[in-house]
């Protein structure tokens, strides 16, 4: 098993790529605390992975929730080894249409909350000596597109390059730190896109291998990022995007 004996915390686990992510990490030897603001689809997830999993209840943009996280980790397992920033949100308009407020939404859950994670998780990494944090931001985290928005855009890039910040600064405690960019995924974020006729054919236009990605297309390059096998790889950007941004 790839992940035996480890311990993880997955951030907007409770649906989408998180949640495929939470049930290979506990079927690869893993204990996981799936965080997520979607209670009772997390708990029932949590139910349906069994003793290995736990749901709590996250909101990535507080300190607090961090903390408790961090804490049921160590509490109920016994020390932290894996965090997956997995939580985001999406959102649409060009810059005219965009307000303030859009903008500090998408950045507060999208890139500050990954900052938070990330802080609240080195002491509790450093204590079981090292760790693996994988980020996850976006094809749209590379290169632009009129059909998303400036926010989700800006916050993706944000989390890149903080990626390599947090992995030059960690990387002599043996915590290494990725970023992942999946491209388009099928997950109930982009079910209004996927069932837009015109903006599918759009999208499936842009990407060579010429299909939306599934979850596990992104998990596995996750699960290689939390094991052991890629020990020698840090402020890493792994593209998981069907050939987007190769053109
Ligand atoms: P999803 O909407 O299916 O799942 C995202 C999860 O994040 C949800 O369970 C949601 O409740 C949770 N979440 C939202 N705000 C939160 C908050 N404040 N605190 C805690 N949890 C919160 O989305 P997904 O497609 O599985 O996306 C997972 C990640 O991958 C996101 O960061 C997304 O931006 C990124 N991504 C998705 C795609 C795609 O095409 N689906 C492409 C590139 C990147």
């Amino acid at each position: 098993m790839r992940l035996a004996g480890k311990v993880a915390i997955i951030s907007g686990g409770s649906r989408g790529m998180g949640a495929f992510e939470a049930e290979l990490f506990v079927n690869e030897g893993a204990k996981v605390v799936v965080g997520d603001v979607r209670e009772d689809e997390g708990r029932a997830l949590a139910e349906k992975i069994g003793g290995d999993a736990v749901f709590v209840r996250l909101d990535v943009t507080s300190e607090e929730d961090w903390a408790a996280a961090v804490k049921e980790a160590a509490d109920r397992y016994g020390k932290l080894d894996i965090l997956v920033n997995n939580a985001g949100v999406s959102a649409r308009g060009s810059i005219e249409e965009t307000t303030g407020v859009d903008w500090d939404r998408v950045m507060d859950i999208n890139a500050k909350g990954v900052f938070l994670g990330t802080k609240t998780a080195i002491p509790e990494m450093r204590k079981a000596g090292g760790g693996s944090i994988i980020n996850i931001s976006s094809q749209l985290g590379l290169v632009g597109m009129n059909e998303s928005s400036p926010q989700y855009q800006a916050s993706k890039g944000a989390v890149r390059i903080f990626t390599k910040s947090a992995a030059v600064q960690c990387a002599s405690e043996g915590i290494r730190v990725n970023s992942v960019h999946p491209g388009p995924i099928v997950t109930p974020m982009t079910e209004a896109r996927r069932s837009d006729a015109a903006v599918q054919q759009v999208m499936v236009s842009r990407i060579p291998l010429g299909r939306y990605g599934e979850s596990e297309d992104v998990a596995y390059g996750v699960l290689y990022l939390a094991s052991d096998e890629s020990s020698f790889v840090t402020g890493s950007e792994l593209v998981i995007d069907g050939g987007w941004t190769a053109q």
